[in-house]
Parts: structure tokens; C-alpha cells; sequence
């Protein structure tokens, strides 16, 4: 029978452990989460009359944990309901628990003696079959398993998720010599698919891939920001973005994981390393040390390289100065070279620039980059199958733009490598090959595929992880077929149609595709009218349409609010009428097209991007996926279709099918067909969702938020949601599609508004909100609830597409909305005014 996980054991409820069970949570895998019983009851118990013996006192670990998952930033869980999954527990009591489990994962203290202890016990309990892994960050996977028989060592493996888990990418699978073979195929599946994770199956080496790399990386801006005596602030602008680094970029980085575990990554490997280079590599400065012996650990102990100081001007955030040990105010780093590489347009650009740098800026970007690569690929084959391996940790596991080995492309590794030698260092045999072989890079980049150089003989697996050997030395990157990448079909010459902010391209299987690229992806006359036209073209000549984009991080913040803006301020209502329609329109037009639409969102999407996903038969929405209606915040209601829509959504189905007529645009009163419940709750939880203008912090609480339906579909995975969606517009299609049927509701009339306006009126005089704020919730109010109509009232979506754009235009006109919309574009939040 195939393999399934759906039951885990997580051994261990620390940082690491509680986050993992929270991520199965999150993907709707129940767990168990056990610890150590405390040696006593501290005090509070004690006060509460709680002895050794109560439950809450023995499994005070676990349920502490599952505490701080509900209270922890960036939130571990999708919504708080998740936790409810978790079941704690002890390993003193509750051990036999593992037996249940199709998966036992351990995170406890990364203590070699600790862990192996822990898996003797856990297999007098273990289900035979049932797959057993560490997650321990460096410790020999081996050797934790050391202590078990043959047959537990057989489903045993590493399985290295990186901090915190429900976010960072990377999970490095790393099998022992005596693994089952086929754990590794399916742990990546299970990793990719149904964790949503990116799999990179490491050797058995310390640290594996991205902590060996990324560590020795650290280590070496470390002592070259000594030898070229740079301050911490003058090394964190030149080695974040600039240089294709997350922003935190050295230090920053450095505070938030906690100085004492980056010195800890760094002595296991120099202990376990055996070259005297290497070892010297890794040893700790002085001045991090002296750190450490303070407590200084970074954000967990309130200081570390930064930290936040009250002055008069607030609270200011101040950096560590290595020479005095003393805290002074950030210095901004002034190298002409770094911030004429920033202006540059491409990452191969701004990078040439800074290695290629003369100044010390260059010299010691170039000392860095230098070290790293050929670290890189002097270790390549020890600890990885292949380049592509290591590219793809470093990426996912430390957020990387670029791996060493695309670095050294960027560079170009001819010219690089000449100016190595130069300075005496000792070429990678790996380096001599790519070159002898006459190759100048290690990627090749093909139309429809990716090449790389493969470690060929060295490859102590024997060859690729992907396709063949195709020529000496080249190998296919292996992609995920649930991968489509449009930037490929783009220059494959799929394109139906371009338009500076908007595309409709042919994703294959007679599916279309309408990309948003506009600047800042916000919705213009290019994306609407691309709408238009997809409305138009798909059902002429294809199954069916997917709106997403891959263009950027976020799918989309809206209607385009300068443009709005402009047209408000100078008194151009007609255009701005006439945009509303159109975007209120091209949303109708996708929902009745005669072929399926699934919307496919992530990221940020709020305002139109929301509205466009109401247009849609389906949504298919990436896990982050961050959902709000949030145009109260800059003085509007939803105009594009979103009130009627977040209206429509809370009343539909309450309706006995009798009841929905079609015809007249305001129907009769409901008669004796109508339901006797009572809608104003309904309608109250919609009101409040928009005028609360509420984001969602996953798109599993979109759903609970009511901007996405129970239907909508989730993808764990990021980078298979466009194939996830092109799926289900073929099985749409398949079984047989027909567009909605057009809806009716009643309406709550004066009465509903009434209570409306109460809720309001109470949160104006306690102070919650202010007169403009109250006077855009009448507004919001008088469309939810039908306007001047009786209550009961048949009407449909056209009728309340009506009154919301009326509502639309007439706060449009008013200076304060415009004050909001205005200080939303300068300072990039809302405004309470
Ligand atoms: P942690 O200190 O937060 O949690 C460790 C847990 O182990 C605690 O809940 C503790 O009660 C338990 N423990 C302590 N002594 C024990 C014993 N004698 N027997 C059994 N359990 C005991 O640590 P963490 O950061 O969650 O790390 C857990 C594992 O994950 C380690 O192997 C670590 O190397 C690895 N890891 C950590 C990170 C990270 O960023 N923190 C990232 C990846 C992997």
C-alpha cells in the first residue's frame, strides 16, 4: 500500500519541535507533541494547589508551547483554530503514543548523547515501518541513530527544517548510507507537495548543505570586516540587498537567530572538520565571544549587534560599535562604489560592480565572494549530489537571491578565477574542469531547460539528480513538472496578447493565462481591459483561464489609487464613473464567460486584487496569501464589486431555490417562500469584515474572514499553484462547466441599517472612530442593506453594483477620503483622520 503520513509524533516542544507540529497543523496533519516532565512544580503551580502529579504540571512544556504558537510573530499557525490539532503530552507518560504515528520526528536539545538516549526509548513503542527522523541542525544523522537496531536504521533519516518553519523554504533531507533508498523520493514528495517546502537531499556531513555554506559565509564577512576595518552598519549595507541578500543582511541576520546558536553551528563544524584551514575558518572572534559571555545574543536577550535605546526622538534603534563595546547612533554607510552599484538595473550589474570595485568597499565584497565560492566548490561533492543542490539550499535556506554557483556565473568565472590565481589561491578541481572543458559557466541556459555542471566523477552517488548525462560534464536541472514558469512560455513566444501592465499567455492543454505585471501590480486600464479581452478571447479558443502572476511577491494591492487620485482631484467624476463600471464590469464579465476562471492570488492582495478574485468561478490561492478588503483605510468602500460581492456571499444559499427568481432588477417583497431567519447577523459580520477593512494572515483565515470560500482551494505550495489552478480549470472544463446562475437576495432595509448605524454610532462615541470614519460606515451601511429599499426586497447584483459605485464616487470627492488616499501614496500607511 502507498506510504501516507497522516498521524505524527513530534518529539521535543521547543522553538523548533512546536513549529513543526504547528506547520502540520497548518496543512491539517494532527500531531502529538511530547517533552520532559518537569523536575518540580514552579511556583505558580504551586499556588494553584498543582502537585508533580497533575497533568498540567507534567506536560507543562507542551502546553506552553502550543500557548506561544497562538502568540508568537511572524504567527507559526495559519489561525489559531490549527492548535486545536496538537495534542501534548510527556515522555514519561505518553511515549506509547509513537505507536500511532506514521511519522516520528525528533526536535530536543541538540545533544548527541540526549538524542540517541531518546530513540532507544522511542523504539521499544515504534510501530515497525513507521519512518523516524531528527531534526537536528549538524549533529551526524548516523551516529544519532547509532544506538537503534538495523531495521529502525533502515527508516531512519534527517529531515532539516529551517527557523521558522511555516515560512523558510528549505527542508534538507538528508539519508544515512543505511536508509531505505525510497524514503528519500517520498520525503520530497511529502515535503513539496504536502508541506509545501523545497527539498534539497543533503550527505551526511556536518551541518549539511546551507548551514556549512551559510555559516563559513558569516565566518568570513566576519574576519574581513576586521582586516578592513568596517563597521557593522558600512557591512550590513554592503551585504544585503545590494548584493542579492535578504535585508537583514549580516548583523540584522545575526541578532535574530541568537549569537550563541551561530557560535554553536560554527564549533560543531570546526570540531568536525579535519582540515587546518577550514578549522581556522570557523573559529570565533574575540569580539563575538565577548558578546556571548555578556549575554548579548541578539533579539532574545533585547541586545546583540543593535539595539533599540529610547532618545527624545523616540525609540531609536543604535549599533554596536566593536572597538568601544558601546552602543552609539547608526552611522549610514557612505562608499560612492555601493551607491553607484545600487542604482544599477540588474543583480549581474550591481554585483560586478561591487567585486570589481577597486575601493575598499569593492576589495572587500570581493574577499567575501571570493572565499565563499571557492568554499563552495571544494566541498561541493562532500556534501551534495550536485551545484544545483547547493544553489537551491542556499536560496531557500538563507534567502539568498543567488547561489555560490549562479554568484559565480553573475561574475563570470573566467575572469574571476584569473584574478584568484593571481592572488594564489588553490582552484577547486571542480572550477579546473567546468573550465578545461571549455565551459564558461555553470548553468547553461536553454529555451526549454536548464543545463549544469555536474561533479561527475567525484559524485560519490553516481551522477545527477535529474535527467542523464547529456554531454561531458552537463547534466538538466531537475524542475518540478508542477512548476510552469511564465517567463518561459514568455520567451517560448507563448504570449496571446501583451500590454505594458498585463499579459494573456497560453500555459498549454488550451488553458489561458492573464498575468498582472504593472508597476506595483496595482489594477489600471491595461489589467481591465486585459480582462475584457480574456472575457472575449478565452471562450472562443480556449477551456478556460487562470488570472494569477509571477511578476512579483504580491499579487496584487488594488485599484491603481494615484491615478484615482488625480482624476478626483481634478473633478473628472465622468472618468471616474466610467473606470468603476469598467473594473465593476470586466469582474461580471469574467464570472459569466461561458468558460471557467480561477483566480490564483498570493502575497498581499487587498482592494481590486480581492475583487478580482470574487470575479473568478474558483480561487486557488497560495497558503500565504494575505487577504483584505481594505478600502475604508483610504476613505473608500470596495467599488470594484467588492461590497456586493462580501453582501451577496453572506446571504446566498440562505435562500430556499424557490425564492430565486430571475427577471425584474428590484423584485417583490420575499412572501411566504422566503426563509424566517434572521439575516442581520449575516449581514453584520460582512459590514464589520470591510469597515474593519480586515486582513488575513494566511489564506486559510481568508476563509474564515469570508473573502474566500470553503470551495477556494489552497496551495501549500507556492511554486505549484499556477499548475494547481490550470487543474482545476481542466477539471471544470471536464466535468462539464456551466457559468453561475444569476443571484438574488433580500435586503435588511432601513431597520438592518438602523442597527448598523447603532454599532457605529457606539464606536464613534467611545472613541474606536472618528466622524469620517462613521460617516464612510453609513455609506458602507446604507449599500449592504439595500438602500432606500423595503426589507425583504428581491434585488440583484446589479442593483447593489449601483449604490456601492454611487457610494464609491460621492466619498471619492471628499477632501479627508482624498487626505487618506493622499497620505497612503506619500507615506505608505492609512491615515485616521
Ligand atoms: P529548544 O531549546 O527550543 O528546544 C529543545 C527541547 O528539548 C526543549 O523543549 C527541551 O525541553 C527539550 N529537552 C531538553 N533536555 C532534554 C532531554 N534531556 N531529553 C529530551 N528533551 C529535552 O531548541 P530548538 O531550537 O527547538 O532545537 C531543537 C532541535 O532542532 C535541535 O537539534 C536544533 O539543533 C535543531 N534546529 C534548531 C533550529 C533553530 O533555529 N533553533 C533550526 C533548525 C534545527
Amino acid at each position: 500500500m502507498a506510504r501516507a503520513i497522516r498521524k505524527v509524533a513530534v518529539l521535543g516542544a521547543g522553538l523548533m519541535g512546536s513549529q513543526i507540529a504547528a506547520h502540520l497543523a497548518n496543512v491539517g496533519i494532527p500531531s502529538v507533541l511530547l517533552d520532559v516532565v518537569p523536575k518540580e512544580p514552579n511556583e505558580d503551580e504551586k499556588k494553584r494547589g498543582l502537585t508533580l502529579e497533575s497533568p498540567e504540571v507534567r506536560n507543562r512544556f507542551a502546553l506552553g508551547a502550543l500557548k506561544r504558537l497562538k502568540e508568537l510573530k511572524p504567527s507559526p499557525i495559519y489561525n489559531p483554530e490549527v492548535v486545536g490539532l496538537i495534542q501534548p503530552g510527556n515522555f514519561e507518560d505518553n511515549l506509547a503514543w509513537v505507536a500511532d504515528a506514521d511519522w516520528i520526528v525528533e526536535a530536543v536539545v541538540e545533544n548527541l548523547a540526549i538524542k540517541q538516549d531518546l530513540w532507544q526509548k522511542v523504539e521499544a513503542h515504534w510501530k515497525p515501518g513507521c519512518i523516524v527522523s531528527t531534526n537536528t541542525s549538524g549533529i551526524s544523522i548516523t551516529a544519532i541513530a547509532g544506538k537503534n537496531s538495523p531495521e529502525f536504521r533502515y527508516h531512519f533519516l534527517g529531515t532539516h527544517f529551517f527557523n521558522p518553519p511555516r515560512y523558510m523554504k528549505l527542508l534538507e533531507v538528508i539519508p544515512t548510507p543505511e536508509t531505505d533508498p525510497s524514503l528519500v523520493p517520498f520525503f520530497r514528495e511529502f515535503g513539496e507537495r504536502v508541506l509545501g517546502k523545497g527539498v534539497v537531499v543533503c550527505k551526511d556531513t556536518p551541518n549539511f548543505i546551507a548551514n556549512r555554506v551559510g555559516t563559513y559565509g558569516l565566518m568570513m564577512t566576519l574576519h574581513a570586516m576586521t582586516e578592513f576595518g568596517l563597521t557593522v552598519d558600512e557591512v550590513d549595507a554592503l551585504t544585503g540587498p545590494v548584493m542579492g541578500r535578504p535585508k537583514s543582511a549580516t548583523f540584522r541576520t545575526l541578532d535574530i537567530v541568537g549569537l550563541d546558536t551561530m557560535a554553536h553551528v560554527a564549533n560543531n563544524t570546526r570540531e568536525a572538520v579535519s582540515d587546518a584551514g577550514e578549522k581556522k575558518a570557523f573559529e570565533i572572534p574575540p569580539y563575538l565571544q565577548d558578546m556571548i559571555q555578556r549575554g548579548w545574543l541578539g533579539d532574545k536577550t533585547g541586545q546583540g549587534f543593535f539595539k533599540k535605546v529610547r532618545s527624545e526622538a523616540g525609540k531609536e534603534i543604535f549599533t554596536l560599535d566593536l572597538a568601544s563595546m558601546e552602543y552609539k547612533p547608526r552611522a549610514k554607510a557612505k562608499f560612492a562604489s555601493l551607491e553607484a552599484a545600487k542604482v544599477l538595473p540588474d543583480a549581474k550589474q550591481k554585483l560586478r560592480a561591487l567585486v570589481y570595485g577597486q575601493d575598499k568597499p569593492g576589495q572587500f565584497v570581493w574577499t567575501v565572494t571570493k572565499k565563499v565560492l571557492l568554499y563552495a566548490a571544494s566541498r561541493a561533492a562532500e556534501i551534495a549530489d550536485d551545484i544545483v543542490s547547493i544553489d537551491r539550499a542556499m536560496k531557500w535556506g538563507f534567502n539568498w537571491d543567488h547561489g555560490p554557483f549562479e554568484t559565480w556565473d553573475l561574475i563570470g568565472v573566467r575572469k574571476s578565477v584569473e584574478r584568484m590565481r593571481a592572488e594564489g589561491e588553490v582552484i577547486p578541481p571542480l572550477v579546473e574542469e567546468l573550465l578545461a572543458g571549455g565551459h564558461d559557466s555553470f548553468y547553461v541556459q536553454e529555451p526549454t531547460r536548464t543545463l549544469y555542471f555536474s561533479l561527475g566523477s567525484r559524485d560519490a552517488r553516481g551522477g545527477a539528480v535529474g535527467g542523464g548525462r547529456l554531454e561531458a560534464g552537463l547534466a538538466e536541472v531537475p524542475e518540478d513538472a508542477r512548476k510552469i514558469s511564465l517567463a518561459q512560455l514568455k520567451a517560448q513566444g507563448k504570449v496571446i496578447k501583451a500590454k505594458p501592465g498585463a499579459s494573456l499567455i497560453d500555459i498549454g492543454d488550451d488553458v489561458a493565462c492573464l498575468e498582472f505585471h504593472s508597476p506595483k501590480q496595482a489594477i489600471g486600464a491595461d489589467i481591465i481591459s486585459m480582462l475584457h479581452y480574456a472575457a472575449a478571447e478565452v471562450p472562443k479558443n480556449y477551456r478556460g483561464l487562470v488570472i494569477t502572476s509571477q511578476a512579483a511577491s504580491n499579487f496584487c494591492v488594488g485599484a491603481n489609487l494615484a491615478m484615482m487620485l488625480m482624476e478626483a482631484q481634478d473633478d473628472n467624476w465622468d472618468d471616474i464613473d466610467l473606470m468603476v463600471r469598467q473594473f465593476q464590469g470586466a469582474a461580471q464579465v469574467v464570472r459569466q464567460m461561458s468558460r471557467p476562471a480561477v483566480v490564483a492570488p498570493f502575497g498581499i492582495t487587498v482592494g481590486g486584487g480581492v475583487e478580482v478574485c470574487f470575479g473568478g468561478d474558483r480561487v486557488q490561492a497560495a497558503a500565504e496569501t494575505y487577504m483584505g478588503l481594505v478600502e475604508v483605510g483610504v476613505g473608500l468602500i470596495p467599488g470594484g464589486g467588492g461590497t456586493k460581492e462580501m453582501l451577496f456571499r453572506a446571504l446566498e444559499g440562505v435562500l430556499p431555490q424557490g425564492a430565486l427568481g430571475g427577471g425584474s432588477a428590484v423584485g417583490g417583497a420575499m412572501g411566504s417562500a422566503g426563509p424566517s431567519m434572521d439575516l442581520q447577523p449575516l449581514v453584520n459580520r460582512a459590514f464589520e469584515t470591510v469597515a474593519m477593512a480586515k486582513v488575513s494572515t494566511s489564506a486559510r483565515e481568508a476563509q474564515a474572514l469570508g473573502y474566500l470560500r470553503s470551495t477556494d482551494q489552497i496551495s501549500v505550495n507556492a511554486d505549484h499553484q499556477l499548475w494547481d489552478a490550470k487543474q482545476t480549470v481542466l477539471a471544470m472544463d471536464r466535468l462539464g462547466y456551466t457559468p453561475p446562475r444569476p443571484r438574488q437576495i433580500p435586503v435588511l432595509g432601513a431597520a438592518g441599517r438602523a442597527v448598523l448605524e447603532l454599532g457605529l454610532y457606539n464606536m464613534k462615541n467611545s472613541g474606536y472612530i472618528s466622524d469620517h470614519d462613521e460617516f464612510i460606515g453609513k455609506k458602507l451601511a446604507f449599500v449592504m442593506t439595500g438602500g432606500n429599499l423595503p426589507a425583504g426586497t428581491l434585488v440583484d447584483e446589479q442593483y447593489i453594483l449601483d449604490l456601492e459605485r454611487e457610494a464609491f464616487l460621492s466619498l471619492i470627492g471628499t477632501p479627508k477620503s482624498q487626505a487618506r488616499m493622499q497620505h497612503m501614496l506619500t507615506k505608505g500607511k492609512p491615515l485616521r483622520n
